[in-house]
């Protein structure tokens, strides 16, 4: 496996924090989240989604937890999964008590919309008694309207470390901070304030970032400008999309940044006027194919030879298109000539062999 090593500044040094067998922060690798959009009454749906997840690589997925009934389907659900779910709290200690007893790994609190911090000692003192961390969420659309006319980055962190000390002060300590906002560059500012002012770890994500497309540019800018501070321990893709894609763009964020490396990498042309071959259609066929693959591995999916072949020999596996016959390339060398119906069904076989050779000859990890 052709791996590199980028350097990237030392990380961030922060208290360790468990959510089930998650580590977060205090130089655990930085972790993958998302959040259904099922119903969480819906237990099948929602089981299924987590599945989804899971195969794609997500660590933690959290649920809203908005009335009762969810709070109890959230007990069913967390018995079929072995992901560590949490719980998505609003308004309500109640609700908050409910998701612990139904299993939940970590609730998350937003300080903006439950002010009675009086109520926070019971919860602590439960939530510590079993181990279960509080995430302090805020967000810029739902801030205490005491903080109004504060800077909006100053007014984030202050209401994070606001509540983060009164569950510190009921004698809590494992506590994630996540301070989000839709503005990219208030997020970015807010989260380096809160990185600088205390050892919490960070939770990382640019709120309501939008669709497919304009949510991914705003997260890769938020998210990735943090990281590349050494900022940042545990991360969520927001889209208005399916929740696999924010797995899948977590991945390749991280992956780009050199922070995760147990994960398949797929690079293509932008394909030009040489292109011989479907180089969308096969890169994103070898994408799906790929999503589940728990190795340092790295594809290349090439329009034409002028750059398919040294791109080849920089990859693992590659296929460099030609109009008669199309190359495949396994370390480097060329293993294969195929017409071109054939390169995506002998370019899984290859890829699978090299899977299994990979495994069998690895160290134990
Ligand atoms: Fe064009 Fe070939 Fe480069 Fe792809 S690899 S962009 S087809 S020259």
């Amino acid at each position: 496996m052709k791996t590199e090593d980028k350097n990237m500044p030392s990380r961030r040094k922060t208290r360790q924090v468990r959510v089930g067998n998650v580590k977060i922060g205090g130089g655990a690798p930085v972790s993958i989240q998302s959040m259904l959009n099922t119903p969480t009454v819906d237990v099948d749906a929602c089981v299924a989604q987590i599945n989804e997840l899971t195969d794609a690589g997500c660590d933690l997925v959290r649920l809203a937890v908005p009335n009762e009934a969810s709070a109890e389907a959230f007990g069913t659900i967390a018995k079929r999964t072995g992901l560590p779910l949490i719980a998505d709290i609003h308004y309500s200690y109640k609700l908050a008590h409910m998701a612990l007893d139904a299993g939940a790994k970590k609730i998350r609190m937003n300080p903006g919309n439950m002010r009675d911090f009086s109520e926070i000692k019971y919860l602590a003192k439960r939530m510590a008694d079993a181990g279960v961390p509080v995430r302090v969420g805020v967000n810029g659309g739902s801030l205490d309207p005491k903080f109004d006319g504060m800077d909006e980055s100053d007014a984030l962190v202050e209401s994070a470390l606001e509540c983060a000390n009164v569950f510190e002060s009921c004698g809590m300590k494992d506590i994630v901070l996540a301070i989000k906002a839709s503005d990219v560059i208030t997020m970015v500012r807010a989260n380096r304030k809160a990185a600088a002012a205390c050892d919490f770890p960070l939770h990382l994500g640019v709120t309501e970032a939008g669709t497919l497309r304009s949510g991914l540019v705003k997260s890769s800018i938020g998210i990735g400008m943090l990281l590349g501070e050494g900022i940042g321990d545990t991360v969520r893709v927001s889209l208005s999309a399916p929740p696999v894609e924010e797995v899948l763009a977590a991945k390749t964020l991280l992956r780009s940044l050199g922070l995760k490396k147990d994960c398949a990498e797929v690079v293509s042309c932008p394909t030009c006027a040489r292109t011989e071959i479907d180089v969308e259609g096969l890169a994103s066929a070898v994408e799906r194919a790929t999503a589940h693959v728990r190795l340092p591995l790295k594809i290349a999916v090439m329009g034409c030879p002028l750059n398919g072949i040294g791109e080849g020999k920089n990859s693992d596996l590659a296929i460099a298109g030609g109009k008669d016959k199309s190359v495949i390339l396994r370390d480097g060398e060329i293993v294969a000539k195929v017409p071109g119906k054939m390169v995506l069904p002998l370019f899984m076989s290859m890829l699978e062999d090299y899977i299994a050779d990979y495994s069998k000859n690895s160290p134990k990890r």
